[in-house]
Order: C-alpha cells, then sequence, then structure tokens
C-alpha cells in the first residue's frame, strides 16, 4: 500500500512485503479463518488459540577450495537458475551442520571436503513454492584435496574453478553469499 507524507510529498510503503505467515489462510489445527499476525513471526488462530511459529530454517554452504582455486556451482534450478552457487544446501533434522555441508558438498560436487573452519553467516530469504522462508545461512571454508571425481549432480548444472578474486559478488543468485564471498576475501588477505 502507498502513502503519500504530508510533510514532503514523497511516497514511502509501509508494507514489511510478504512473511511466511502470508502463504495460510486458515488455522492448521481447527480450520478457522481468524488468524492473526503474532509479533511479525507467528500465526494466532482467534478461535483455538492456535501459536505457531515460523522460525529460520539453517542452511550452509562452503568455499570449497583446492589449492587456490574455489569450486563453484552454477545453480540447475530457479530460484537463481544460471547464476553461480556455493555447495550446500538445508540442515536436516538431527543432523549436525558440518555434516550438512559434507552430505551436500559430496551429493552436488562428488567430492569429499574437509578441514572445516566457520566464515560468517548472514539472514537470507528464499521464495519456494509461493512460501517466504526465512533462512539463517551459514558459511564455511574447506578444502577437497582429491577432485577427481569432481562433477556436477543433484540441482547442480554445472561447476567452476575461479580464483576467488576473479568472481565478482554480483554472479551469486543470492544476497547473502554475495556478501560471504566479500567476507571470504577479507578472511584470505588476513591468513
Ligand atoms: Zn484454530
Amino acid at each position: 500500500m502507498k502513502t503519500q507524507n504530508s510533510e514532503d510529498f514523497s511516497f514511502v510503503d509501509p508494507d514489511p512485503g510478504p512473511g511466511p505467515y502470508d502463504a495460510f489462510r486458515f488455522c492448521p489445527r481447527c480450520g478457522g479463518e481468524y488468524l492473526s499476525i503474532h509479533e511479525q513471526r507467528a500465526i494466532r488462530c482467534g478461535r483455538c488459540g492456535f501459536l505457531f511459529f515460523f522460525n529460520t530454517c539453517t542452511a550452509v554452504g562452503g568455499f570449497v577450495f583446492h589449492q587456490n582455486q574455489l569450486i563453484l556451482c552454477v545453480r540447475a534450478k530457479d530460484p537463481g537458475k544460471g547464476k553461480l552457487d556455493l555447495p550446500g544446501g538445508f540442515v536436516d533434522f538431527d543432523e549436525t551442520v558440518e555434516d550438512a555441508l559434507r552430505r551436500e558438498i559430496a551429493e552436488e560436487l562428488n567430492v569429499e571436503a574437509i578441514n572445516y573452519r566457520y566464515l560468517s553467516s548472514a539472514p537470507n530469504d528464499y521464495l519456494y513454492g509461493g512460501v517466504l522462508y526465512k533462512i539463517t545461512d551459514l558459511f564455511f571454508v574447506c578444502d577437497a584435496p582429491q577432485i577427481d571425481t569432481l562433477r556436477a549432480a543433484d540441482d547442480v548444472a554445472d561447476f567452476r574453478l575461479v580464483s576467488p578474486y576473479d568472481v565478482r559478488p554480483e554472479e551469486f543468485a543470492f544476497n547473502s553469499t554475495r556478501q560471504a564471498l566479500v567476507k571470504l576475501r577479507t578472511w584470505l588477505d588476513r591468513t
């Protein structure tokens, strides 16, 4: 909704945009239609009192080095089809972040990565199937000493081996990954 500011006649948009709760019209417990948004992160049913919080999903991405080259993925699917991404994905239930990253790198690039070092984190929005997921992305640096078996698989169309200084942040599909690349360069310059 657009409104006009009476003081300077500039237009502002007070709508904070869609939230995860916008995907729901009825109470999942009683089917009631009197849903309200609670503290911008939950739905509350006015009929049965059901309260459901939309917590952040945990996702992990790896800057995988082979010698001085980064192994980057080209996304096969939307969002961000054709753009660069890090190997990684969502952390499964009852899985550690490190195990999730190890699994995703094996699934997407068919290589084993070792020596995981935490780099940074960033919030991310992920719109899938009309539902907005609020994500916490965690970024790690790791090494793949052997890449004889390297191939793109799963939701990865292709891979690229590049110097971290030869790739532009805007080539990545997601803002959080662009920020992480800048952090990576700072981290590399210090070590
Ligand atoms: Zn209800």
